[in-house]
């Protein structure tokens, strides 16, 4: 069913984007792989023993000219772009009262800002092929808030906003746009939390354990699938919060 399909996803070089990379090169689709820093070659093979064409990426998405180039590149290679994940992010953590404005900025450019650039040049694309999947990945923290996370909980709202709109204003031209709100999942993102903290969270959790990659990797994958599913928010959180 997703098999040929062209599937970008930025922020891919490791944690949940990597896992929804696999996910969709196992379903036999070929990856646009958008990374920042750098991406090993361990992932790029991992990602081809599944058969498919894994093509990497380089940009900054919260560069709205950068995030064209990005679009353009995956579409001359591949000649489509059917499903866009909207992955990369960051966390800038720090009290209200003492977060700076460059931590608030940043947090802003790359989680919300970031998703608008890919999304705006790739849904010029998707407008004129009348069909398109936009996935964007929120977070639990954009419906709860959390202490520490001002910059990135408005962040991760915008981004459910954002979702809604394109949803509403893409529908008719048959593209869905929805997000995933993850929970807190095991990534270099979570890793540096301290153990306590670890412990406590999980006691907020009914599941009582912290999700794996892989938990994001196969709801972006449904979500895919799902042709009459679009401008909502998914909760993948081990029932931290429930909607
Ligand atoms: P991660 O392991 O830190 O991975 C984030 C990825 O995004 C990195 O590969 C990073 O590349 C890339 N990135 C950052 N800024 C970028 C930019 N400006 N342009 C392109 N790529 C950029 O984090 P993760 O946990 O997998 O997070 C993935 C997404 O899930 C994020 O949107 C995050 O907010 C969201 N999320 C995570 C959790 C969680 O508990 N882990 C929970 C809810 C939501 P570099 O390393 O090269 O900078």
């Amino acid at each position: 069913m997703l098999k040929g399909k062209t599937v970008l996803i930025t922020g891919a070089a490791k944690g949940i984007g990597k896992a929804i990379a696999v996910a969709f090169a196992k379903e036999g689709c070929n990856i646009a792989l958008n990374y920042r820093s750098g991406v090993s070659d361990e992932v790029i093979a991992e990602i081809k023993s599944y058969g498919v064409e894994c093509f990497p990426i380089q940009g900054d998405v919260s560069d709205f000219a950068k995030s064209k180039e990005i679009v353009d590149t995956t579409v001359e290679r591949f000649g489509s772009i059917d499903i866009l994940v909207n992955n990369a992010g960051i966390t800038k953590d720090g009290l209200l009262i003492r977060m700076t404005e460059e931590n608030y900025d940043s947090v802003l450019d790359i989680n919300l800002k970031g998703t608008f650039n890919m999304t705006r040049h790739a849904a010029t694309y998707m407008v004129k092929e009348r069909k398109g999947t936009i996935i964007n990945i929120s977070s639990v923290v954009g419906a709860m808030g959390n202490i520490g996370q001002v910059n990135y909980a408005a962040s991760k709202a915008g981004v459910i906003g954002m979702t809604k709109a394109i949803a509403r204003e893409l529908a008719s031209r048959n593209i869905t746009c929805n997000a995933i709100a993850p929970g807190f999942i095991e990534t270099d993102m979570t890793a540096v939390l301290k153990e306590d903290i670890v412990k406590q969270l999980e006691d907020q959790i009914p599941m009582k354990k912290l999700g794996k990659p892989e938990d994001i990797a196969q709801t972006a994958v449904f979500l895919a699938k799902s042709h009459y599913i679009t401008g909502q928010v998914i909760h993948v959180n081990g029932g931290m919060i429930m909607c």
